[in-house]
């Protein structure tokens, strides 16, 4: 057997995501040309943790033993947060769809570049497509800053408790969110370094 393929689909997704740091590819103004090393990382420290109330992670990504004892793959992670409390927009980008089904309940996917970001058991709710949650209101093809509050944790879909399911796709495929949240940590250490004299 190859070596790569006894490598799980998680490990080669790391594995292209630390190659794209390295070298400073990926979508405009998510990483600096390869002629700006030095400065590679730094692009990932304005990522916004989405939980403003962070109160643990509930569930990792993987496979897990769902509520019904089977596993069952986990395309997320899952952070716990009081009932209410704000989620804030990763990146800035689209919002490309709000869904409203069963598992995810009312959620969004935010586009930016080549990522898609979902989030999902919002509080409040969708009706022709559109999300609301008292004052807040997002639509398909409307604009959404960096660290917008964009949505309510919430206990929609199928859930036990209030948490956000935090969901990344790069390129269609699913990414540990685990692994930007370390790229923004190793990013925003790199450049507090850089800073002292
Ligand atoms: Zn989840």
């Amino acid at each position: 057997m190859p070596s790569g393929s006894s490598r799980s689909l998680g490990q080669r997704i790391v594995a292209v995501l630390a190659a794209m740091l390295a070298s400073g590819i990926a979508a405009s103004g998510f990483a600096q040309p390869a002629s700006q090393a030095r400065r590679v990382q730094s692009p990932w420290r304005l990522g916004v943790f989405p939980v403003t109330v962070f109160s643990g992670y509930t569930s990792s990504f993987g496979g897990r033993t769902g509520p019904w004892g089977a596993l069952e793959p986990h395309y997320g992670l899952d952070i716990a947060a009081p009932l209410g409390s704000p989620i804030r927009n990763w990146w800035g980008g689209t919002v490309k769809e709000v869904i409203d089904d069963g598992r995810c309940g009312v959620g969004l996917v935010i586009q930016s570049g080549p990522y898609e970001h979902i989030y999902c058991h919002l509080l409040g709710s969708s009706a022709d497509g559109v999300y609301r949650c008292a004052e807040l209101q997002l639509k398909p093809g409307q604009r959404v800053r960096t660290g917008q509050l964009i949505a309510r944790v919430g206990m929609s879909g199928r859930t036990t408790g209030p948490h956000l399911h935090w969901g990344m796709r790069y390129g269609g495929q699913w990414l540990d969110p685990v692994v930007i949240l370390r790229a923004m940590a190793s990013s925003r250490r790199a450049v507090a370094s850089s800073r002292r004299p």
